[in-house]
């Protein structure tokens, strides 16, 4: 033994080769800054060692390094930047040493080996990988890029084009595509990894392989011609500025970087790394990324908790096969759970069905999975009009028509059909959970089961606690939630539940917009452009449809009379009157035509305009639109954390991400109010006062400010 630590061993084998395992005491390798030190130490120790002829980097985990310890980020993102220029050079040296070593390296490469991980092994002379391997710089996807050398290593390793596509989109490949640009050097099946890497090592040692001529590619600037040079970092700035946008500027400051240091040997490269990592790293854009990742890492927790106390589903049904029932169906069966779909039409269950059909044919066409996949997930979904099929059933989601009074009967029919251990849930978006359990002989066994439309691509599922609900049919249903691929966040009962309660206030916003004069076609400009939503919000209107939402904001009034009273005669119940409904039949703030791939496509229409807008405009400043139309959301969100509706910020920051597609960059309302400071954002909503009790700040925000403190602190 040459060395040894908590996460790595180093090893003498035959032939002078020293064998540098990482293994960590939990489950996964990571480059936490503890680790680094020893690393640094491990090659200190094989740097002393004279009968070492050649290094072999190796992993005694099912991955080699999951990638830097993101627990940590947030805190070196807050140090002074010298203190983070420190810690990076300091990490620097340390691959710097693993690659000026004077004996040939190796990586033998299984599983995950991102970030950190990936540059680890760049700092090697060659990589062998497993086919279980995937490797990537995930960087760019936190709003930060890589900061250990891989944009210095990479774009020398495999060429400068294929660097800046890993780099900007931050994706992980398959150990057969690394092959293919070269960012492996062969791979292997799992068993054969270290006899392949060992046998290559052995090659390097005895000069058979010129390890040398490889490793001083790395030192020494990029091979390009000036013209390469242009056309190669003209076009990879194009395609970011197309595919990341101006809110998110890690791609593009990667590019800028890759390109600066084009020309450049290794030392001038690795501080020009530095200097963009710190930029970014200081961004608001990265510690909103990074919270996001921590955040969906906690939720992901808090359903593996609930699978401690949670039935497991092994099969499951939806009443309705509707729209949402359809897409539960197809969700559910493509992850492994055996589904009934129960309608009471035969045309419906048709539908249902094809609609599973269409999204796996998709998926087919883009080689995702098998024709016996398909067929397996189709085999999955047995469509009935019976009750008799529900019989074994674990869980029953209804989805059936938005009507109260056939929801109760559908329920009670339900529960006489299914056994005692049977949860039932709804996925009502705006019926109250405690009024539904009314029609049950159990309540304990029954929640809300809040899908997003469309199922397969919307992340969130809002799980609702009514006042009867067990803790095991929360943890049950949590599970089943997770299994499907979701992320399910648990609120409690109130009307609109979390995520409508909270989008309601924000149309309010805008209503009252229009009513005061202001053009919709703007506001959506800049709610989308620079506010940053997938959407603004006569868009999102026209997509949710009027109809539904003028259902909905009536519900929402009667749930909350004082704030949310819709002043008669706004632009959704024009809308509604008009039957404008939006894309579902072709008018609403805009008109619809289907384009030529079957979408429909958005058009600026002169009636709607008149419909909604005041004859004589106000001119209202990008500043106050976001202003009047965030206010009331961001107040909301927090009245509902003060009343315990959303158990915690990071909670009711995913589910506006997952569920509304609040914009990442901004990482959710209570990241934003940090962004923004608590006692700006107060001053900016007082300001806003008159517009009514929307605009109201809460106590608690006003004391929590005084007292210093935020909401994530
Ligand atoms: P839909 O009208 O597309 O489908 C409803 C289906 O229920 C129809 O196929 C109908 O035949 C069937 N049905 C009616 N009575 C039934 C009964 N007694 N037993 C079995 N099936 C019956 O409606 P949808 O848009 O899928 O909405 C279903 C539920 O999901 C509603 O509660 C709705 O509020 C909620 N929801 C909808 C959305 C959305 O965007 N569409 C989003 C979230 C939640």
């Amino acid at each position: 033994m040459i060395f040894e630590s908590d996460s790595i061993r180093v090893t003498l084998l035959a032939q002078g080769i020293a064998e540098l395992c990482f293994d960590a005491p939990g489950s996964v390798n990571k480059l936490d800054k503890a680790t680094l030190n020893t690393l640094g130490q491990a090659i200190d120790a094989i740097a002393a060692n004279h009968d070492v002829q050649g290094v072999l980097l190796t992993s005694n985990k099912d991955n080699f390094i999951v990638g830097a310890d993101i627990t940590e980020f947030l805190g070196l993102f807050a140090l002074p930047d010298e203190e983070l220029a420190g810690w990076l050079t300091m990490a620097n040296d340390i691959f710097n040493k693993l690659e000026d070593l004077p004996v040939p390296t190796i990586s033998a490469v299984s599983g995950f080996a991102l970030g950190g991980g990936m540059e680890t092994i760049l700092s090697t002379d060659f990589r062998v990988a497993d086919e279980s391997a995937k490797i990537g710089l995930p960087e760019t996807k936190l709003g930060i890029m890589p900061g250990f050398g891989g944009t210095v290593r990479l774009p020398r390793v495999i060429g400068a084009d294929n660097a800046l596509e890993w780099i900007t989109t931050g994706k992980n490949y398959k150990a057969a595509d690394a092959l293919k640009v070269g960012a492996v050097d062969a791979v292997t099946r799992p068993e054969k990894l270290t006899a392949v890497a060992t046998a290559m090592l052995q090659d390097a040692i005895a000069g058979k392989l010129d390890w040398e001529t490889r490793r001083q590619a790395k030192l020494t600037p990029l091979h390009l011609s000036r013209t390469e040079a242009v056309m190669s970092f003209t076009t990879a700035k194009g395609m970011v500025a197309m595919k990341a946008g101006p809110h998110y500027p890690a791609p593009m400051m990667a590019v800028s970087t890759i390109e600066q240091s084009a020309s450049c040997d290794r030392t001038q490269a690795l501080a020009n790394e530095q200097v963009g990592f710190i930029k970014l790293a200081k961004s608001e854009v990265a510690q909103a990324l990074v919270g996001i990742f921590l955040s969906d890492q906690h939720i992901k927790g808090l359903a593996k908790q609930a699978t401690k106390l949670a039935t497991p589903v092994k099969s499951a049904a939806v009443l309705g096969a509707g729209i949402m029932g359809g897409g539960i169906a197809y969700q559910g069966a493509s992850r492994g759970t055996a589904m009934v779909m129960k309608d009471i039409q035969q045309s419906a269950l048709e539908l249902g069905l094809t609609e599973a059909s269409k999204l796996l044919n998709k998926q087919l066409e883009r080689g995702r999975i098998s024709g016996s996949e398909m067929a397996a997930v189709l085999n999955n979904i047995v469509p009935s009009l019976d009750y008799a099929a529900l019989q074994h059933t674990d869980i029953v989601v209804e989805a059936v028509v938005e009507n109260p009074k056939i929801k109760a009967s559908v329920l009670a029919e339900v529960e006489g059909n299914v056994t005692d251990n049977c949860v039932i849930t709804s996925n009502t978006s705006t019926i109250s959970i405690n009024q539904l359990a009314q029609s049950l002989r159990d309540p304990s066994r029954f929640c809300g089961m809040h899908f997003f439309n469309p199922v397969h691509r919307m992340p969130l599922v809002e799980i609702i606690r009514g006042e009867h609900t067990s803790a095991e049919t929360i943890a049950t249903v949590v599970a089943w939630a997770a299994k499907m691929g979701k992320s399910p966040i648990v609120v409690n009962d109130c009307p609109g539940f979390f995520v409508n309660r909270v989008l309601f206030p924000y149309f309010g916003g805008f209503t009252k917009l229009l009513a005061d004069g202001a053009d919709f076609q703007q506001v959506d400009k800049i709610m989308e452009n620079q506010f940053g939503w997938p959407m603004g919000p006569a868009y999102l209107l026209d997509v949710v449809g009027n109809d539904t939402a003028h259902h909905a904001q009536a519900v929402m009034e009667e749930g909350f009379p004082e704030r949310m009273s819709a002043t008669p005669g706004n632009a959704i119940d024009l809308m509604y009157q008009q039957q404008r409904f939006g894309q579902k039949n072709g008018s609403g703030f805009y008109q619809y035509t289907i384009d030529r791939k079957g979408k429909p496509k958005k058009q600026i229409c002169q009636d709607a305009i008149e419909l909604v807008q005041q004859p004589q405009p106000t001119n209202f400043s990008a500043e106050q639109i976001i202003a009047r139309m965030m206010v009331p959301m961001v107040l909301e969100t927090v009245r509902c954390l003060e009343e315990g509706i959303v158990a915690s910020p990071a909670e009711a920051d995913m589910a506006l991400v997952y569920g509304l597609g609040f914009p990442p960059f901004r990482g959710g309302v209570f990241r934003y109010l940090e962004t923004v400071g608590l006692q700006t954002f107060i001053a900016m909503a007082d300001e806003l006062a008159d517009l009514g009790p929307l605009y109201q700040v809460t106590e608690g925000m006003r004391q929590l400010a005084a007292s210093g403190r935020t909401y994530l602190t």
